[in-house]
């Protein structure tokens, strides 16, 4: 399937210059988000996956469903002050000041094997910190995956030491 086609890119947003890829057109073609998640589980296969991990939000919607189908848990990891229980933290730049995230500390046992899950590689820094935190409990990164690889911001080179598969580039 192409997915290509169900991505709608809109002109200057959130910024003037900015060309923002849209999963919303993907997602609400029901069979079409569910052969992008299959596809995304088909890239598991012969691993062991104990974990799929989501940053928020639109991890949410990539990894849940991905855990579901590969049965296995979901851990989502979030901005600072949503998890309600105990949590470890990591933050990293931005363009402009700083920004974190969080996890709760008793998500991820040590020894388990973990995918990341994301709509979206750009520069690759929330996810190298979604690493950070999962590396930190003791997990181990088996895979990392996303619908979308913007593959001129060289998001890869920061994950060089990981699996990383993605469904579309640009
Ligand atoms: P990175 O940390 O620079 O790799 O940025 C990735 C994060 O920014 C992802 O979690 C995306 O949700 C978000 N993001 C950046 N650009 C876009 C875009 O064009 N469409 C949708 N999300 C984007």
């Amino acid at each position: 399937m192409n997915f290509k086609e169900y991505i709608r890119v809109v002109e200057n947003f959130p910024e003037q210059g900015i060309r923002f890829k849209d999963i919303s057109t993907l997602l609400k073609e029901g069979t079409v988000y569910k052969a992008a998640i299959d596809s995304l589980a088909e890239a598991c296969k012969g691993k062991q996956v104990d974990i799929v991990v989501g940053p928020e939000a639109r991890g949410f919607v990539v990894g849940a469903p991905l855990a579901y189908t590969l049965g296995c848990g979901f851990v989502p990891v979030r901005k600072p002050g949503k998890l309600p229980a105990a949590t470890i933290q990591a933050s990293y730049t931005l363009e402009y000041g700083k920004d974190a995230l969080e996890i709760h500390e008793d998500a991820i046992q040590p020894g388990q094997k973990v995918v990341i899950a994301d709509d979206l590689l750009a520069t690759g820094g929330t996810i190298s910190t979604t690493i950070q935190l999962i590396e930190k409990l003791g997990g181990q990164v088996v895979g990392v995956l996303f619908m979308i690889e913007l593959s001129y911001l060289n998001g890869r080179e920061k994950l060089a030491n990981y699996d990383v598969h993605s469904l579309i580039q640009y």
